[in-house]
């Protein structure tokens, strides 16, 4: 069961990764954290990192990419990957398709999570942030007393990039830059698409239906 997950910030992306790992044991791959894993264990493919990180560049495609075939060339990738925050672009698409055709693990299906903007920037610019990292929203889970952690009794904050102008600049990248993918995995004939305004549970039910045909 090898998996794509797509979906602008906010879209509930994250909860239901975290769902599909719990349900089918299969591990979630951010690139963000085996980059950071492959730095910090100073592999030869973390050095070339880590030499373009510290020129305040970003990590070329071909070097993310082979971090990414390491990392699902392990043990816990045999019964299959969920795949998040990767691709981003259409040349890191066409890397990923040529490794995965390499080590025989096709992507069977990308899950595509839409939620209209207005509802991300609602959700997004309403999350308040506690430093011993607590999270709330002032309208859908507000802390008990307004302005002040439940767990701690610290102020909580709103992170700079949650602010409605932060949000909707972001939204805007990110529908430059993922249209095109979304467009090109569409006529693969595996994507998806998912309605991200319903109930946590309810989308999820709707993913294990999806996924009967792949366990
Ligand atoms: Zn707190």
């Amino acid at each position: 069961m090898n998996i794509i997950l797509f979906g602008p910030p906010g879209a509930g992306k994250g909860t239901q990764a975290k769902k599909l790992v719990d349900f089918y044991g299969i591990p979630q791959i951010s690139t963000g954290d085996i980059l950071r894993a492959n730095v910090r264990a100073e592999t030869e493919l973390g050095l070339a990192a880590k030499a373009f990180m510290d020129r305040g560049d970003l990590v070329p495609d071909e070097v993310l990419i082979g971090i990414i075939k390491n990392r699902l060339n392990e043990p816990d990738c045999t019964k299959g990957f969920i795949l998040d925050g990767y691709p981003r672009t259409l040349p890191q698409a066409n890397a990923l398709g040529v490794i995965l055709e390499e080590i025989e693990k096709p992507i069977d299906i990308i899950l595509n999570f839409e939620v209209p903007d207005e509802e991300l920037v609602e959700r997004t610019s309403g999350r308040l942030m506690c430093k011993c990292g607590a999270s709330y929203h002032k309208t859908f889970n507000p802390p008990k007393k307004a302005g002040i952690c439940d767990i701690c009794g610290a102020e909580v904050y709103q992170r700079a990039d949650d602010t409605e102008e932060a949000v909707k600049n972001r939204l805007e990248v990110y529908k430059k830059q993922t249209q095109p993918l979304i467009d090109y995995y569409k006529e693969t004939g595996i994507l998806v698409t998912l309605d991200g305004t319903k109930d946590i549970n309810e989308v999820f039910e709707g993913i294990k239906g999806i996924l009967t045909k792949f366990a």
